[in-house]
């Protein structure tokens, strides 16, 4: 038959193959949704490219036939930048780009392709005596092209930075099918503009990332892992200033929570257990690391005296095994899906400058119960980097969709205190669809002017990931 006749997921079903092509609604289905639950999305079909080839080509027929198309890692993304919302769209699946291309330890690189996920690119690190520090709640299953369109953050941003800081090179394929083959190991290239970055963040509307050259680091030799009871965001900050003194950059974990998170977080599954035998109103998960073999232990001991000794820490206590560490680890890394348990959650993702987050948090909290009595901020996050996940849970004994119709109010609120701080709506889930009407109101009007104009520059057609961003 003639191609151009062809229903259109016929004609891409031709590029991938029958096999590859998902168009039955029960397929389709675990594309359509995201983690949260917010958004429920339609398409046309998925397609699972196995190669930057297939890529282009799809690219280059959505192009000429004006399909949207929504690239799709692992589907954890938590701004619904990965739902597509057209009938006509299709999704393409990086789950097929899964190879390793290169490893070079001279020049500690890791070349791989954009489907790889994430637990298995550390695990490959560290079996080559290695370390990729980028390490979040969603590491089983989130892949690498998602982490550099969302610009992850996660866990280890403190010492190592963000998705950005870990890339040195990238494939991509552009809207019209043309392929950028940037993957370069240069650590120094000043020869124009740094295209990688345009890219890295773009949750997927300006071109498909379909591999990277990633940096690797030495691995640790000594862990250790503390969980902490403070009596305030305030003096959390206070013993972060102590550590970092003391160890500097072997700080590579300081992650905040308050006692109604850690409360939800022991049950969620039950069996688990607060480390620290009586209750204190906020907790510090602080994680030290270093390449030296021995010291680190008598350092984190000496970090948690003089702590105590300044009045910032109420009681500690050291991981002894590996899995303690995990066990101290759950707590923090179960909070984003522990607050669906108490049957509604608003959250924000915001950062605002390090030394002001004790205020932001009192503020937001006063905030929000002005806008709605009783409810319950729960702010959990990466103190160190000044990231606040600042979850709004339901008051007890409301109906979930009453609590709903609170959301923009309550958004409202949490937002003016972040602009007052000039801090971000979104310090690393990325804008997707969740807070891009939000956009106008907090960017630059120049600033968004150049984002319109790239994006018309790269995806003329605006075929990438419509509606999502911009
Ligand atoms: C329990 C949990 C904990 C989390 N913790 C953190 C955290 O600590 N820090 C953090 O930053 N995030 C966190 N997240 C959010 C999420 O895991 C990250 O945003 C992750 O980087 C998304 O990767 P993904 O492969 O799932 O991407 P997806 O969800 O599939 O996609 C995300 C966005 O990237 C685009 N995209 C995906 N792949 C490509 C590609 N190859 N080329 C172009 N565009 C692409 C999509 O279109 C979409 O806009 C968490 C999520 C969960 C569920």
């Amino acid at each position: 038959m003639n191609e151009q006749v062809l229903p259109p997921v016929e004609r891409f079903a031709k590029i991938v193959g029958d096999k590859y092509t998902l168009r039955d609604p029960a397929d389709i289905a675990p594309h359509l949704i995201e983690p949260r639950e917010i958004y429920h999305g339609r398409a046309a079909a998925v397609l699972k490219p196995g190669s930057t080839r297939e890529v282009s080509e799809i690219l280059k027929l959505a192009n000429e036939m004006g399909t949207p198309i929504v690239p799709q890692g692992g589907i954890t993304g938590m701004s619904g930048g990965q739902v597509p919302f057209d009938e006509r769209a299709i999704v393409v699946s990086t789950a097929r780009l899964d190879k390793i291309r290169e490893i070079d330890l001279d020049a500690n690189t890791i070349t791989c392709e954009a489907g790889v996920i994430l637990q298995r690119l550390q695990e490959i690190a560290h079996e080559n005596d290695r370390l990729f520090p980028l390490s979040l709640g969603a590491e089983g299953s989130c892949m690498i092209g998602g982490n550099l369109s969302t610009n992850a953050g996660g866990t280890n941003a403190l010492v190592y930075g963000m998705a950005r800081d870990l890339v040195l090179g990238l494939e991509v394929v552009l809207a019209d099918g043309r392929i950028w083959n940037g993957l370069r190991k240069l650590k120094k290239d000043n020869t124009g503009y740094d295209l990688r970055h345009l890219f890295v963040g773009a949750e997927g509307t300006l071109g498909i990332i379909t591999a990277a050259v990633l940096k690797l680091f030495p691995a640790p030799r000594s862990v250790e892992t503390a969980f902490i009871g403070v009596k305030s965001p305030q003096a959390a900050l206070d013993l972060l200033r102590i550590a970092q003194a003391r160890a500097g950059n072997a700080v590579t974990s300081f992650e905040l929570m308050k006692r109604f998170g850690v409360e939800m977080a022991v049950k969620f599954p039950p069996g688990h257990r607060n480390p620290l035998t009586s209750p204190h109103d906020w907790y510090v998960l602080m994680e030290l690391s270093s390449t030296a073999r021995e010291g680190l232990r008598e350092t984190a001991e000496e970090i948690l005296a003089a702590g105590t000794e300044a009045g910032c820490v109420e009681d500690a206590t050291l991981a002894t095994s590996i899995e303690q560490a995990k066990a101290f680890w759950h707590l923090r890394l179960i909070l984003p899906e522990a607050q669906k348990s108490t049957s509604g959650a608003i959250p924000h993702d915001v950062s605002v400058p390090v030394s002001c987050v004790p205020d932001f948090i009192e503020e937001a909290s006063a905030a929000v119960r002005k806008t709605l009595p009783n409810v319950r901020p729960m702010p959990f996050g990466h103190l160190g980097d000044g990231n606040m996940h600042f979850a709004v849970c339901i008051p007890e004994g409301m109906d979930r969709e009453v609590f709903r119709a609170h959301t923009k109010a309550i958004n409202d609120a949490v937002y003016g205190v972040v602009a007052k701080y000039r801090g971000s709506i979104s310090a690393e889930h990325g804008v997707g669809v969740q807070k891009r009407e939000r956009l106008p109101g907090v960017k630059d009007p120049v600033e968004l002017e150049l984002m319109r104009s790239i994006k018309r520059l790269l995806d003329p057609k605006g075929i990438l990931n419509p509606g999502k961003v911009l």
